[in-house]
C-alpha cells in the first residue's frame, strides 16, 4: 500500500499483473479503487505491445510479484520495467517468495522492491511484517509533472522538495516522513528483533527449502496419485525457461500439485498428514500445507474455484527445511490412504 501510494493518490492508475496474492489484489482492485486509484490488470504472459496499450497519461507506475503466491507464474521483469520506463513510471515488484537470495530485482530494471517479511525472512512464523526496498536509480525529477509529491514543496514537511533535499533517497524518505507519520506501520522493537534473528539464517534456510521443495517435487511427478506438479525448477514445467534466466540458483519452497480423485481424495490426504501442518501460512521452516479447495476457497463450487485459477484437487505445498526423506514418508503415506 505505501509503496503504491507514495506516487499514485486519486485520480491516478496502475498497472498490475493478475498472477498476485489475493490479499494484494484486494487491496489494490478493491480498497485502492475506493479511494480513486484504478487498476488495470494484465496477465503476466502479456506481449510487449499490448502491455504497452494498457498505459494512460495518469499511470504512476506498474506492479507485479517476482513469484506469483499462489499461482506460482514467473514475472518477466525486463519486460514490465522496459514498458514501465518507456512511459516514464518505474516498476514496483513483490519478491516475497524468491527473496534477495535468489532474485535482485534491481539488476533486472526494477526500480522498488517490496516484501513481506512475515514469510522467509521472519521463517518461523513468529511475527507480521513488511518492507519497501528502493534502488534510487528512477529519476523522478524527468517525469516531474507525473510526480508532484516528490518534486514539488510538501507544505506539510517544511516545504521540503524530497528530490532536491534528498536525491536517490527522495521516495523512501517521502515514505517515512509522510505516509509512516500519518498512517502508522511501524513495527514493534520486538517484532523487528525477530525478523533481525530470521535474517541471519536466510541464506542457509532458503537452499535447503528449495533442495527439498526440489526433491519432493520430482518424487511427485512419477507418483500414481498425482495428477500434475508445479514447480519452476522441473525441466518440464510451464515457467522453467523464466525461472533458469531469473531465478538461477532455487526459487523457493512452495509447490503446488493435483491428487487423483479431486477435492475428497484432497481432504482425505490433508487429513492423513503427520508431520505437515495445516496451516494457510507459507514460507515457513516447517512445512505447511493448505487444500484451498476445503478451506480458505470453502464457500465456492468447483465452477467457481476454477474460475478463480484453484483447481478442486488443487494441494499447496511450503516445504520446509526438515530432513526432505522425512517430509516424502509423510506425503507418500498420506497418499496412500
Ligand atoms: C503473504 C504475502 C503478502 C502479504 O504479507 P503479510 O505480511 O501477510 O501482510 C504479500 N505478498 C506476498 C507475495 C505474500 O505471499
Amino acid at each position: 500500500f505505501y509503496a503504491i501510494f507514495n506516487i499514485a493518490s486519486a485520480g491516478d492508475h496502475v498497472i498490475a499483473s493478475s498472477a498476485i496474492y489475493g490479499g494484494t489484489y484486494n487491496l489494490i482492485a478493491k480498497t485502492m479503487k475506493n479511494m480513486g486509484i484504478e487498476t488495470t490488470f494484465v496477465d503476466p504472459d502479456i506481449s510487449a505491445e499490448d502491455l504497452e496499450s494498457k498505459f494512460r497519461p495518469n499511470t504512476k507506475l506498474v506492479f507485479g510479484e517476482v513469484l506469483a503466491n499462489p499461482a506460482l507464474k514467473i514475472l518477466d521483469i525486463k519486460k514490465f520495467a522496459k514498458a514501465a520506463h518507456k512511459h516514464g513510471v518505474p516498476l514496483i515488484v513483490d519478491n516475497t517468495f524468491p527473496t534477495p537470495i535468489f532474485c535482485r530485482p534491481f539488476e533486472w530494471g526494477a526500480d522498488i522492491v517490496t516484501h513481506s517479511t512475515t514469510k522467509y525472512m521472519n521463517g518461523f512464523a513468529n511475527s507480521v511484517g513488511g518492507a519497501v526496498v528502493d534502488s534510487g536509480n528512477f529519476d523522478w525529477t524527468k517525469y516531474s509533472e507525473k510526480f508532484p509529491g516528490l518534486t514539488t514543496p510538501d507544505e506539510t514537511y517544511h516545504g521540503t522538495v524530497y528530490t532536491e533535499s534528498f536525491g536517490k533517497a527522495a521516495y523512501i524518505v517521502k515514505m517515512t516522513t509522510n505516509l509512516m507519520r500519518d498512517l502508522g506501520s511501524i513495527p514493534s522493537p520486538q517484532n523487528s528483533f525477530y525478523l533481525g534473528v530470521g535474517l541471519e539464517t536466510l541464506h542457509l534456510r532458503m537452499e535447503r527449502h528449495y533442495e527439498n521443495a526440489l526433491a519432493l517435487a520430482k518424487h511427485l511427478e512419477k507418483h500414481p496419485k498425482v495428477s500434475w506438479v508445479s514447480f519452476s525448477g522441473l525441466e518440464n514445467d510451464s515457467q522453467h525457461e523464466l525461472a533458469k534466466k531469473y531465478l538461477p540458483k532455487g526459487s523457493c519452497g512452495v509447490i503446488s500439485f493435483g491428487v487423483v480423485g479431486g477435492r475428497e481424495a484432497a481432504v482425505k490426504f490433508m487429513d492423513s498428514l503427520k508431520l505437515a501442518a495445516i496451516v494457510t501460512h507459507v514460507a515457513d521452516a516447517r512445512t505447511c500445507v493448505l487444500h484451498p479447495a476445503s478451506t480458505t476457497h470453502r464457500q465456492m463450487n468447483d465452477e467457481e474455484l476454477l474460475a478463480a485459477g484453484v483447481s478442486p484437487d488443487l494441494i499447496r505445498m511450503s516445504v520446509g527445511i526438515e530432513d526432505v526423506q522425512d517430509i516424502i514418508a509423510d506425503v507418500d503415506q498420506a497418499l496412500e490412504k
